[in-house]
């Protein structure tokens, strides 16, 4: 089965198109710059280099049109028409407590949807127009959301209500919602898988660290807790987020600094994290370069982050009662050997400790726990789209069956 997989941001759509039962990427990229000028595709064919091609795009329908014809041509193509293209899998950030499980696009799913937009007012519009952009290029071919909220909708109560009047979570919804859940769910089923034991037997702690960053503890294969909370900005200190902080701080900076809802919502989202202590930048690879050079703030952004991500994997292990694996992901966690050895150091008392020769893998399934060690640490690269392709293939073969058991 062919799935192409959407994920449509609000200038951009990435796309990949996959061969589910091989798992093979025949083709991915994405279009950049919709809406404005200078507006392309980068698209790359399986074992070919990358190529850009310019088109304009003025907004979503297009691109997803042109991305079509780039599928199908004759020049870049790897199917012959769109006929081949069996379904589309859309990645859709908030799914609200109406989701808890990928869904198969209807009327009303669009609606339930469209009741999240307040929940994330910057994702789940241009999620949206995604969808409809690709019910109109490929009328017929069945498309399927899959939430990144959908995974932590297992936390109990206690994980997910904050302290706050219970009023505002009954009006508002107001509760820990979690994010990044495609990739827990898929990282924790990979761990379980490499070390050959039921995931219903398994108490794990998955690290999502990339630009933005979060923690889940997936006890029996279900998230019970997690480190974003309604929003991705909670939890650890990310690239340019700052994470958990004094929540009295909002008003306090906005007295002080003369900053408005908007001012003080972008100083915490883009000028704030590991970017703003360092002062330097939100890439860790900077960072490490600048910590080498002797930069003691970037060193200080750094040992926060490592602190940061190490207490919560002690937290997560006391909220599951043991811990028996630990799996890094996402492009810090899968490629920054200094980052996984620092959240794991000291935590030798519970039986963590890392090989520093295997701690050194980059991008590759490894376990880069030491010999001995109660608890094994891994490394897995995560991979969101073969699981958004995989969970749509699910759904729609369920409907399938549903139809013909129907008739
Ligand atoms: P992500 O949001 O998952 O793409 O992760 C972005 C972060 O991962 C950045 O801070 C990068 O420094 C880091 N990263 C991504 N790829 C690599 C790599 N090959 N080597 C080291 N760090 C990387």
């Amino acid at each position: 089965m062919k799935v192409l997989v959407i994920n449509a941001g609000s200038s951009s759509i990435k796309y990949q198109l996959l061969d589910v039962h091989s798992a093979q990427v025949l083709a991915k990229g994405g279009a950049e710059r919709i809406g404005l000028d200078g507006s392309l595709i980068k698209h790359q064919q399986r074992n070919l280099e990358p190529v850009k091609i310019p088109f304009r795009m003025p907004d979503h329908r297009t691109a997803i049109r042109e991305i079509l014809d780039v599928l199908t041509s004759v020049e870049h193509g790897v199917i012959a028409s769109m006929d081949e293209i069996d379904a589309v899998g859309h990645r859709v950030v908030h799914g609200g407590e109406k989701f808890s499980s990928s869904a198969i696009i209807t009327a009303e799913v669009k609606q339930a949807i469209r009741a999240c937009f307040r929940m994330a007012p910057l994702h789940n519009p241009p999620n949206m127009t995604g969808i409809e952009a690709c019910e109109e290029a490929v009328p017929g071919v069945p498309q399927v959301a899959v939430f990144d909220t959908a995974f932590h909708q297992t936390m109990p109560g206690r994980a997910y209500i904050y302290a706050l009047p219970y009023e505002l979570y009954e009006k508002h919804g107001i509760r820990r919602y979690g994010f990044h859940g495609t990739s827990h769910r898929y990282v924790a089923g990979r761990c379980a898988e490499l070390m050959g034991r039921p995931i219903e037997e398994m108490k794990i702690v998955t690290c999502h660290l990339g630009n933005g960053s979060s923690i889940a503890a997936v006890d029996g294969g279900k998230s019970i807790d997690t480190s974003m909370g309604m929003t991705p900005l909670a939890g650890v200190s990310m690239g340019t987020r700052c994470g958990d902080i004094d929540p009295a701080l909002v008003t306090m900076i906005m007295d002080r600094e003369g900053l408005d809802l908007r001012g003080i919502d972008d100083l915490m989202n883009k000028k704030s994290g590991v970017a703003g202590v360092s002062g330097i930048s939100s890439d860790f690879r900077d960072l490490d370069d600048a910590q080498k050079a002797g930069n003691p703030r970037a060193k200080l952004a750094l040992d926060m982050f490592k602190y940061q991500v190490r207490k919560y994997i002690a937290a997560y292990a006391a909220a599951m009662g043991g811990v028996d694996a630990v799996v890094f992901t996402a492009g810090i966690g899968e490629n920054n050997p200094d980052v996984r050895w620092g959240s794991c150091e000291g935590l030798a008392f519970m039986g963590i400790a890392l090989d520093p020769e295997k701690n050194l893998v980059r991008g590759r399934e490894t376990d880069i726990s030491a010999d001995g060690a109660t608890v094994r640490v891994w490394s897995i690269p995560t991979n969101e789209e073969l699981a958004i392709a995989a969970e749509t293939e699910r759904l729609v073969a369920e409907m399938r069956r549903a139809k013909e058991a129907g008739k």
